[in-house]
């Protein structure tokens, strides 16, 4: 079964959703517009429910379906930009300096819109589906927040699913894994202490720039030296801020980056080595180095079952040799993982086609993939739920 004919009738509806986010991007958990016109529009669908505030911006919509069951299912989508500046030159590109929707939650938000509309219309099926909007995807934990809030036991989800858009993938098709398909991140901050002074004078010193940038150096021998090579893992430093002048050595600096992979052992090897590594390169000039290693988004992990039953309702809108069930995990994170530690689910990649890449200035999410994503999630719901 193709595109649901409803929804290819909400199609230009749902596009002028996604269009109306585009140009009014907010950041983090600052979405309350966007947030309040999820909110006014979930009402004026009759959803039975429709509760503002969980995770301090998210919201929450119920739909009860009009056949008897008990069973209750999430749909989740991200509804926060990027502070990125946008470069697309689109007629209803970013009205607000400095933000972007570079992500494409705009089109995450507007799909799952556009399905709670037709849910709410129809409601044929038996159980409960709740429509999950949350904040602050892109860093700010919004899924644990909403989860810490009560989220799963409250509407009493029993399972939950999630999606995200994929430039690359073409138009029309999905892509899935069961297991881990998206990295754990964590974040590393290494404040190094030496001993600044004159320039001219480094024998007195103890540099702290040459120390950051041995530690750069040896901090890239764990992934090649320490982990599996049959194992994922990265380690990226992206930032060293040391120094003001060109005849003082500094006193301090600093790097901060980011370490990924997607195993418990692998993640945990990484943290030790990186202290290991840092601590002890530091001591071997001389210098001090405090590594602060945060854990942060986990590994986004797909149940066994429920990725099957959606790479089966992927196959049902797209047709069966367009749904490819082994991508290959991607070493960005999604917090999303938060909600899957919770209760079974699964996260599925839907092709953005041939877009620039996500988080980049000319990204925009392709409207085309309205019509596959929301009927994706209708038919998820309506399959999940057959009491
Ligand atoms: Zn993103
Ligand atoms: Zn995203």
């Amino acid at each position: 079964m193709p595109i649901v004919n409803r929804v290819a009738d909400l199609h230009g509806e749902i596009t002028a959703w996604r269009r109306d986010l585009h140009a009014h991007p907010e950041l983090q958990y600052d979405v309350h517009r966007t947030a309040g016109s999820v909110a006014e529009k979930l009402k004026s669908f009759g959803c039975d429910d429709v509760v503002p505030g969980i995770g301090r911006t998210g919201v929450v919509g119920v739909i009860r379906g009009r056949k008897p069951g008990n069973k209750v299912i999430g749909l989740r989508a991200d509804m926060d930009a990027l502070p990125l500046e946008e470069e697309t030159g689109l007629p209803y590109q970013s009205t607000v300096a400095g933000k972007m929707h570079a992500c494409g939650h705009d089109g995450h938000t507007a799909m799952l819109l556009g399905a709670a509309k037709y849910l709410a219309e129809t409601r044929n099926f038996a159980g409960t589906a709740v429509v999950i909007f949350q904040p602050a995807e892109e860093g700010g934990g919004g899924g644990l927040a909403m989860v810490k809030d009560g989220l799963i036991t409250r509407f009493g989800i029993q399972e939950v699913y999630g999606m995200h858009n994929y430039p690359g993938i073409p138009l029309g098709q999905f892509a899935i894994r069961p297991g881990a398909i998206m990295a754990s991140a964590d974040h590393i901050e290494i404040a190094i202490e030496g001993k600044g002074g004159h320039a001219a004078r480094p024998h007195f010193a103890v540099d702290t720039i040459l120390v950051g940038a041995q530690i750069i150096n040896q901090l890239q021998s764990i992934v090649s030296r320490n982990v599996d090579p049959l194992e994922s893992a990265v380690v990226s430093v992206c930032m060293f801020q040391a120094g003001h002048t060109d005849n003082v050595i500094p006193q301090h600096a600093k790097l901060r980056g980011t370490a990924r992979s997607l195993k418990p052992k692998i993640r945990e090897l990484l943290h030790k080595r990186i202290s290991e590594v840092v601590e002890g390169t530091a001591k071997l000039y001389g210098a001090t180095a405090k590594v602060t290693y945060t854990f942060a988004y986990p590994v986004v992990v797909n149940h066994e079952r429920e990725t099957d039953f959606a790479a089966e309702v992927a196959r049902e809108i797209a047709g069966f040799d367009k749904v490819d069930t082994d991508v290959a995990p991607l070493m960005g994170a999604e917090d999303f993982a938060y909600m899957l530690l919770e209760r079974p689910g699964a996260f599925i990649f839907v092709g953005n086609g041939d877009s620039a890449g996500l988080h980049h200035p000319a990204y925009d999410f392709n409207d085309e993939v309205i019509p596959l994503g929301t009927s994706y999630w209708v038919r998820l719901a309506e399959s999940a739920l057959t009491g």
